[in-house]
């Protein structure tokens, strides 16, 4: 419940006074007449390893690692809770997550059956929201609710939303047997941080009064956007939490350039970025073609380097991460050949890049005979993701 000022109380036993909904055509959102809005951003538990451990019981309670196994060179796909209490994270090498976390249960991903399973989780979550849902990865969307939840106020508006967001989590928990985690808020980027905040099972609101206290303790890479080139500007100018962005006192743009004025709205919890309801497959790649065709490794790794920079460069100026990175590669004989990896939790580090791009080449045998061609592209692209900033705030 709101708690309401006595004042305010008075004002509405008077009939005579309008309660002002907002200025006409400033706020409202021309489509659907709602004044308020209320986004609802909702994200599967370690879904990968949730999904093993529903399909599997007997693995249940335990940590289960999703990837290559450890005695191979690889890497983790995705982790469950149990394992990643170890340190065990996505897109990580098997190796270290098996030294990590010597009693892992490592399984090999099965991803027809995640790609199903998204499928119906989808459907279930589109029952709620109609169309207006921006699915943004496997196991996460947006959904925009602010026509069925509008009150008196912001807070008021997002409070109605606490009941949908409870049906949406008990029918994927009745339904499919796995746990969701769900966030409620005016935006967004606000609606994102919420579902993280309290993972697994968790469902958390930001209210519109409570935005701005809520960010300032958070690292300025919990940020949409923030990668660490933008962290390593903000922490030469002294600002390392949200809080530091609020109260930095000079012009942002000597430090970030021309996104200061966006990156001052994120810091005060503001944002109005639309759900994008199309569904363009968007992707980024970076490629080489080599003078002399080459199998030497050292040129190779160095071009990979070279390509994950550029990549990670890329993603963080468009303030995504990718969930799935592919190789291609030509031969002197003008065949073609790509393979693709995806894992849990979106990378935009050049290193994880770099590292995945790598166990693609290693894994398919691509580097069997001279090289003409080289390259590394991303798909599956989401905002940043930043769970595990939460961990390392907790
Ligand atoms: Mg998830």
């Amino acid at each position: 419940m709101l708690a309401r000022s006595p004042g305010l109380e008075r004002l509405r036993a008077s009939a005579a006074v309008p309660v002002f909904r907002g200025w006409p055509g400033h706020a409202r959102d021309a489509r659907f007449g709602a004044v308020f809005r209320v986004i609802l951003h909702f994200d599967m538990d370690a879904f990968y390893a949730s999904v093993e451990q529903r399909d599997q019981p007997e693995l249940r309670g335990r940590p289960v690692i999703v990837g290559s196994p450890p005695t191979q060179r690889g890497v983790v796909c995705a982790a469950s809770y149990e394992a990643r209490r170890f340190g065990v994270r996505s897109a990580m090498p098997s190796v270290t997550a098996g030294r990590l976390c010597p009693d892992g249960v490592f399984l090999r991903p099965r991803m027809g059956a995640y790609q199903a399973e998204s499928r119906e989780i989808m459907a279930i979550v589109q029952g709620f929201a109609g169309d207006r849902v921006q699915q943004v990865s496997i196991d996460e969307a947006y959904l925009d609710i602010s026509e069925a939840c509008q009150g008196e106020d912001a807070d008021g508006s997002l409070e109605k939303a606490l009941p949908v967001a409870r049906s949406i989590k008990e029918a994927v928990r009745s339904r499919r047997g796995l746990t969701t985690s769900v966030g409620v808020a005016a935006n967004k980027l606000l609606a994102k941080l919420a579902s993280d905040f309290q993972k697994p099972d968790g469902l958390t609101l930001i209210r519109e009064r409570d935005k701005v206290a809520f960010l300032r303790p958070l690292p300025v890479r919990s940020l949409h956007g923030v990668g660490e080139v933008t962290e390593r500007h903000l922490k030469q100018a002294g600002v390392e939490t949200v809080g530091d962005l609020q109260d930095y006192p000079g012009d942002l743009r000597s430090v970030v350039g021309s996104w200061a004025a966006d990156l001052r709205r994120f810091a005060m919890g503001e944002d109005d970025r639309p759900l994008e309801l199309g569904d363009d497959i968007k992707s980024i790649s970076s490629e080489t073609t080599f003078r002399v065709d080459t199998e030497d490794r050292p040129t190779l790794r160095a071009s990979l380097r070279e390509q994950a920079e550029e990549l990670a460069g890329k993603l963080e100026r468009r303030r995504m991460a990718a969930h799935t990175v592919q190789v291609k590669v030509r031969y002197s004989d003008f065949t073609t050949l790509t393979r693709q990896i995806s894992v849990e939790e979106g990378v935009n580090d050049s290193r994880e890049i770099y590292r995945l791009a790598c166990h693609l080449l290693a894994r398919e045998r691509l580097v069997n005979r001279p090289l003409r061609l080289l390259g590394v592209g991303v798909t599956g692209l989401v905002d940043v993701q930043a769970r595990q900033l939460w961990l390392t705030l907790k």
